[in-house]
């Protein structure tokens, strides 16, 4: 058997990881009540939001409440592990391997097939996947399997939509490897006729419920009450667009790149999509690796993550942006998403950053309790951070936020990355949706 220096090196060091101790278990402080058992399936009528922890990337997967589901990212970094976490439940398969198994459990869970959607928030490897020529050949076309090669590989995947689609040349042509298997992938898509759609700021109804299983009527529905449990996703942002509020309108923040000198121009993180989930009071908002960085001030079109934060308005829950790297939530980003859980898709030595901590707890940026959940914390991270990251909830597991019918509660679930059991850790709630709005 050969095994080459870096997977032996690599699996040394997931030996030493494994035997630190937890950071869960240091935060047990402010965890709350314990459970064991293995997480109820989705319900008709519920909402269910997994913030998936491969401890390599991004993927969140959503269920709306007619059934109908989005996957948005299947990163799969190839960063060592000394700055990544290592892979989640094991490295015995790749991270979008791992998805497209989770997906594939909860859709038989609830007597479903196949994703309807899959959103790539931006072109980066921790949110599609990387790929070496080691990476296995597809068996439906010209590209390797990784992230949501990998996802496509084993679901069925309704429509791909992406920022980019079908040019992929805005603001500069695509490079890498990476990016050259992507565009195989979507090529072999269009070649099947399978949908493939850029993602267009503004627009409420790219992403529909199908109706692959009827609503039950909110409790007590009324007229009104049934009005209120309406679901929708609101694209709010893209390559600089950003919904202004009214119609499909929007506005652009970027300047005309003629106007930019090279080392100015907006750089991929800049060009995420944003979105709004709507269920009656309930909201969630996230934005891919969307960023607030003006470089002090200096460049003041860059403060995308706040903009687009701002014409959200308060939700319940908001993901950390960006991993909740220096970079991305801005003061006044914080102030007006105001949510009752913050959830960091983390997983590299510097998610998060202390400061991006700082104001998600912050009382002074926005008042009453809050809960922060990583999907994936370093040792390395915890110890650096730990004034502040010993007040997470939760720091290791897949976080699985459930919105109950009609959208008026919710609960947080953590459940145990390290197998396929999907073991409830832990559980919060309910909490009261639209707590926050009008604070
Ligand atoms: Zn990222």
């Amino acid at each position: 058997m050969h095994i080459d220096r870096r997977n032996f090196l690599q699996g040394l060091l997931v030996t030493q990881l494994s035997a630190l101790p937890i950071p869960n278990a240091l935060a047990q402080d402010n965890a709350g009540p314990a459970v064991d058992r293995s997480m109820e399936p989705w319900a008709p009528g519920c909402m269910d939001i997994h913030h998936i922890s491969t401890g390599r990337g991004n993927a969140t997967f959503v269920m709306m409440p007619d059934g109908t589901s989005l996957l948005i990212d299947a990163g799969a970094t190839a960063d060592t592990l000394d700055v990544s976490c290592a892979p989640k439940p094991s490295d015995e398969r790749r991270p979008g391997e791992w998805v497209g198994r989770y997906l594939n459990r909860h859709f038989k869970a609830a007597g479903l097939a196949g994703l309807d959607y899959l959103l790539v928030t931006h072109l980066h490897p921790d949110h599609l996947g990387d790929v070496t020529v080691a990476s296995p050949l597809s068996a439906r076309g010209d590209y390797r399997l990784t992230g949501v090669t990998d996802v496509a590989e084993i679901v069925q995947v309704g429509t791909l939509i992406d920022r980019a689609f079908p040019s992929y040349d805005f603001p500069t042509k695509l490079v890498g490897l990476f990016a050259k298997n992507y565009l195989g992938f979507v090529k072999s898509r269009v070649d099947r006729g399978e949908r493939v759609e850029r993602f267009r700021a503004g627009s409420g109804d790219q992403f529909r419920m199908l109706k692959h299983i009827a609503v039950p009527r909110p409790p007590q529905g009324n007229t009104r009450d049934a009005a209120r449990a309406e679901f929708g996703i609101r694209n709010l942002a893209v390559n600089g667009e950003v919904w202004t509020g009214t119609g499909q309108e929007t506005k652009s923040m970027f300047p005309p790149l003629s106007e930019l000198e090279l080392r100015d121009y907006p750089n991929e993180n800049l060009c995420s999509t944003a979105v709004r989930l709507n269920y009656g009071k309930f909201g969630y908002f996230t934005a891919g690796d969307l960023t607030s960085y003006s470089f002090d001030g200096d460049l003041p079109w860059r403060n995308l993550l706040t903009a687009a934060a701002q014409i959200a308005g308060s939700v319940d829950v908001a993901t950390a942006d960006h991993h909740g790297m220096f970079d991305g939530l801005s003061a006044d980003s914080v102030r007006a998403l105001r949510p009752q859980a913050w959830v960091v898709a983390s997983w590299h030595i510097s998610h998060p950053d202390q400061l991006q901590l700082e104001r998600m707890f912050s009382d002074r940026l926005y008042p009453g309790a809050r809960d922060v959940f990583a999907t994936s914390l370093m040792q390395e991270n915890y110890l650096a951070n730990r004034r502040l990251a010993r007040r997470m909830r939760s720091s290791d597991g897949h976080v699985v936020v459930r919105v109950a019918p009609g959208g008026d509660t919710f609960q947080v679930q953590v459940t145990d990355n390290a197998d396929e059991l999907d073991r409830v850790k832990l559980s919060l709630g309910p909490y009261v949706s639209g707590r926050n709005a009008g604070v």
